[in-house]
């Protein structure tokens, strides 16, 4: 395959993933943004600041290489471009990144609560999901609250304070799915703790569970 066809063939990844996004209503309006790492290449492709999720198309996706030139566009990338190129920079393993402001997991972020991973598929497939505060001047997180974060290679997902959920895989749509879980996450720690509530019954006192790996380690 040529080099402009595979280049086609991960922008239209990209447009699919992120209209699968505002379908499920992950991401509305022209905030949140996702990027792929071309393959074999410095250079990646990313949503176009003020556009939304449903309207990314091959004319107003971005091509920005990782020491930050921009290919040249009538369009500007999206504002988050630093942390998204600071990713791909300190992880080879990372191949796409998605950032959303969905509902549930942002409503935690703003209230200044981790997500726990309550699931059997959470402890599995996420670990942890580490809530990242927003810049010491209290803007919007940077690379430089991000990255660090990151460096661990365990880290695959994180939430932003004030903000939304950042999911990163090997490919667009293991990075989607992490958002995705991370979103039902939400909205099931919020009923199971809504109704324990309702009853008195402690968090403390339910049963823990650990991934299948843990459970064959001590013979559960
Ligand atoms: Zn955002």
């Amino acid at each position: 395959m040529n080099e402009n066809r595979k280049i086609l063939q991960r922008m239209d990844e990209l447009i699919s993933v992120a209209k699968r996004s505002f379908n499920l209503g992950l991401q509305t309006n022209a905030g949140g943004n996702l990027s792929v790492r071309l393959d074999n290449s410095d250079s990646i492709i990313i949503k176009p600041s003020g556009i939304g999720l449903n309207e990314c198309s091959r004319d107003n996706l971005q091509i920005v290489h990782l020491d930050g030139t921009i290919e040249p566009s009538s369009y500007r990338p999206s504002k988050d471009l630093g942390f998204h190129l600071d990713l791909y920079r300190i992880r080879d393993d990372i191949q796409a990144i998605v950032h959303y402001h969905s509902p549930w997991a942002t409503g935690y972020a703003c209230a200044g609560l981790p997500i726990p991973c309550l699931t059997v598929q959470t402890i599995e497939k996420i670990g942890r999901i580490p809530l990242i505060p927003l810049s010491p001047q209290g803007g919007p997180q940077t690379e430089r609250e991000i990255s660090p974060v990151f460096r661990d290679l365990k880290v695959m997902a994180a939430m932003l304070a004030n903000h939304g959920t950042i999911g990163v895989g090997k490919s667009l749509m293991s990075a989607q799915y992490l958002a995705e879980i991370i979103e039902e996450t939400a909205h099931i720690a919020f009923v199971r703790d809504t109704l324990l509530a309702a009853r008195n019954i402690p968090s403390a006192d339910l049963p823990k569970y650990g991934t299948s790996a843990e459970a064959g380690q001590t013979g559960k």
